[in-house]
């Protein structure tokens, strides 16, 4: 552990390590991507926890023994007593009085990692985690002091859209004229802004459409309180509220986190800033850094003034800008800086490299998506040839839709993949209706949840049923849970009784179960599937979707059991839920698997690949058609385009295709304007086919008649894709050898006709058995 502690230390160079000890006060970094502002987060942490903090008055009791040591830990020219005496303590820092905040689930378990390789079991006490997990966690400790039990339900997005809809119900508002969508985004802006539903309304006035949103959040607010919920904004806005409204609570926690660290700062929104300032006090200990080039994410109320305020808001702040890039090559870099230095709005800073000039960013024009997601597929089958891992790739899009050529084409090729965002597991139905389950054994009065589950499997209690006892529940103040519970005593839901009692009874079973302590989670999820019959209620096991659903139920099994040992005696229901819905996309990235990966742009924030490719830089799709008439929306695409150009370490592909199906109609696009920003030096350009470029412009959607011309025109003469065609000879036999560029030498054992095209199971010799089709396999006999 000394030794990880060395070598980082001796790595930072004197600009990091100047804000590495400058423990006290706020301090802003601000840099350009690359240059190691996280990596400065991770050994500010490191050293305070080592050495602690620079109260120059202590600074004097260094022992020489205290000083000698550090001189070997740092490895630094300046004579010691300098550094020692004016930037470190003696008094190390509690790990427990450091918070440190990033913007993912997955930075902040990479930061963890990190701390607990460097410093070992007090790396794992420091508090580092999102801003949504930290509030949490605060708000499970003092909810009552808000009228919240500790035991609240946390609301996905998909929760709040029920709850909305049946808002909206409830208003006799038409969704037609005014969406669930519109309505939860304006809320969510208030909740950003810490507008409460009553200022809100205020501030309508006379406007008609205002004030029914007023009304909706007003009513949605409510009904979340009486379900003792919140959704994710509230987890913020509600840790305002208690620490503004709780002098104590303040105090506690402003003592508790004497040491706040902020990553991505560039991104925070009001409430987060208000947050932040709240627990750090006025001479607060707050280090935050980030990069305003990196601004994306404006269009969910994030504000690009909290960074370039800071040091207006702390009068006392030091400022500390990095500028050597040791992420990317030379060439990388350069693109970067060319895209960004058209926007208009930055503070404007220059970011070099020592790195080498590296290769040219390869561009390449392809046929349509199809034949964009082949190009891809056999580069990183090459790259896995000439010895790359599989997991040294990422391919970031703007949109999640752009993943399904990729899919289709690697599930065909062999090529292990996994997709960030997109379908995610813990959205699909049996999941989600478990966890229902789940969540209303852990808080009975979670009314939503009881809802998708009473008639699920199917138990003939209808809406109407729901509806009486709904009502009777509010009558007297009960949660729905209760009534139903008591079915027997109340007239209007007597027919019904015996069907709600037995639901009841048996949901009873499952809390006691858990209240009892004495069955570990997995055992009570085994008992919810036995006994609710949900498995058998999928239907035949025979169908491939059932099987689909099935394998999913177990996986969720294997994921109660992985945070139970996880988290050994800490180990509750009511701590799985909260990870589950705090469980962010990005979580189910697991870096340590070789596979290749895809996610969005957005998602890619603060991590970095060896290779990245970048589909789809075609103006209407990135630059988005509305970003294209807007300069503002523009210049955060442009932004969105540095972070994905920053991604990449050593090798960069930049792609489009001349026509492309998305949403269901082929549009025709020019290449990105992005592209155009790029000096011509740095490219090396490929296409399909011989095709001059139309200059960058607007998106010019194309008829169908002329996509059917240029499909025929291009299956004449070049075949798509081309590397289909060319295999298209070969025909296979079990028993067959033959050599595949990836996964090397190995044995076709069958061969399944599958449309135009062949199904092949193949033993490689290293690699093990996989199934690939044979048209996208580029095998040769061996
Ligand atoms: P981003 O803006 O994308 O979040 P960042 O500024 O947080 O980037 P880091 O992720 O901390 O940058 O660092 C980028 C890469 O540079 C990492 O691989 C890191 O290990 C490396 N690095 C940082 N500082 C140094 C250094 N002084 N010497 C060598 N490598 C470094
Ligand atoms: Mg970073």
């Amino acid at each position: 552990r000394r030794q990880v502690l060395e070598k980082e230390f001796s790595r930072i160079n004197d600009r990091q390590r100047e804000a590495v000890f400058t423990v006290n006060g706020p301090l802003l970094v601000l840099a350009g991507a690359g240059s190691g502002k996280t990596t400065v987060l991770v050994n500010r942490i490191a050293n305070l926890i080592r050495y602690g903090s620079a109260y120059q008055d202590t600074a004097s009791q260094l022992s020489e023994q205290d000083i000698a040591d550090m001189q070997e830990y740092l490895h630094h020219d300046t004579p010691l007593s300098e550094i020692t005496r004016s930037h470190l303590a003696v008094s190390p820092v509690a790990p427990w009085h450091i918070l440190a905040i990033t913007f993912t689930n997955k930075a902040a378990g990479e930061l963890k990692q990190r701390l607990a390789n460097m410093l070992g079991e007090a790396g794992s006490q420091v508090w580092a985690s999102t801003f949504h997990s930290s509030c949490a966690r605060i708000l499970r400790q003092f909810g009552d002091r808000l009228d919240y039990s500790t035991h609240f339900t946390i609301y996905d997005s998909d929760d709040s859209k029920r709850l909305m809809k049946n808002c909206l119900k409830e208003l006799g508002v038409d969704e037609k004229i005014l969406s669930c969508k519109v309505v939860l985004n304006e809320i969510s802006r208030a909740k950003d802004t810490l507008t409460t539903p009553k200022a809100y309304q205020q501030a309508a006035g006379d406007d008609n459409r205002t004030a029914t949103i007023a009304r909706a959040y007003q009513m949605y607010q409510q009904h979340l309180k009486e379900a003792d919920a919140m959704d994710f904004d509230d987890l913020i806005s509600c840790t305002v509220q208690l620490l503004q409204e709780n002098p104590d609570v303040l105090e506690h926690f402003q003592k508790k986190f004497r040491y706040i660290m902020v990553d991505e700062y560039q991104d925070t929104d009001h409430a987060q800033y208000v947050l932040i300032k709240l627990l750090a006090g006025t001479d607060g200990n707050l280090c935050v850094v980030g990069d305003d080039d990196q601004s994306i994410y404006k269009f969910r109320g994030a504000t690009i003034e909290n960074i370039l305020s800071f040091e207006k808001t702390f009068p006392t702040a030091k400022t500390i800008r990095l500028e050597q890039n040791y992420r990317s090559t030379q060439t990388i870099l350069n693109a970067a800086n060319a895209v960004i230095s058209n926007n208009k709005e930055r503070k404007g800073k220059t970011l070099w490299t020592k790195n080498p000039v590296g290769s040219k960013i390869q561009t390449h024009t392809a046929i349509n998506e199809q034949d964009e997601a082949d190009y891809i597929g056999k580069q990183i089958l090459e790259g896995v040839a000439d010895g790359r891992k599989f997991s040294d790739y990422a391919i970031l899009y703007r949109m999640n839709t752009q993943s399904s050529a990729l899919e289709k084409n690697f599930v065909k090729s062999g090529i292990p993949y996994r997709i960030i965002g997109g379908l995610r597991f813990y959205e699909r139905k049996e999941i989600r209706d478990m966890i229902a389950y789940l969540s209303v054994i852990n808080n009975a009065s979670d009314e939503m949840r009881l809802r998708r589950i009473i008639n699920q499997p199917k138990r003939s209690i209808g809406d109407k049923t729901l509806a009486a006892a709904s009502q009777i529940a509010d009558q007297l103040g009960e949660s729905v849970f209760y009534v139903i519970d008591h079915a027997n005593e109340f007239e209007p839901l007597k027919r019904t009784a015996p069907k709600l009692l037995q639901f009841a009874h048996i949901m009873r079973g499952f809390m006691d179960m858990n209240e009892s302590g004495s069955h570990t989670l997995k055992e009570l999820y085994d008992k919810v599937l036995e006994d609710t019959n949900y498995i058998a209620s999928l239907g035949n096991p025979a169908n491939l979707e059932v099987q689909d659903r099935i394998s999913n139920l177990r996986q969720l099994e294997s994921n109660i059991q992985q945070y139970e040992e996880e988290n050994g005696e800490l180990a509750s229901l009511d701590g799985f839920l909260q990870e589950v819905s705090l469980m962010t996309d990005i979580d189910n990235y697991d870096d340590k698997a070789d596979t290749v990966v895809m996610m969005t742009m957005h998602s890619a924030k603060g991590l970095e690949f060896p290779v990245v490719f970048l589909p789809g830089f075609e103006d209407g799709i990135f630059p988005g058609v509305q970003a294209i008439y807007s300069p503002e929306q523009l210049e955060e695409e442009r932004r969105l385009a540095y972070v994905a150009i920053t991604r990449a370490r050593e090798q960069l592909y930049i792609l489009n295709a001349q026509s492309r199906m998305i949403f269901g109609s082929t549009n025709r696009n020019r290449p990105s304007r992005f592209l155009q920003e790029i000096p011509e030096e740095l490219m090396e350009h490929t296409a399909a086919r011989s095709w001059k470029q139309p200059k960058p412009g607007t998106a010019l959607p194309v008829s169908s008649k002329e996509v059917r011309e240029a499909a025929m025109e291009s299956a004449l003469h070049f075949g798509a894709p081309q590397s289909a065609q060319a295999h298209k000879a070969l025909q296979f036999r079990p028993g067959d050898q033959v050599e595949h560029r990836a996964f090397g030498k190995g044995m076709v054992l069958s061969v399944t006709p599958m449309g135009n095209d062949h199904l092949l199971e193949i033993a490689f010799e290293s690699k093990g058995t996989k199934r690939i089709m044979a048209n996208f396999a580029h095998l040769k006999r061996a």
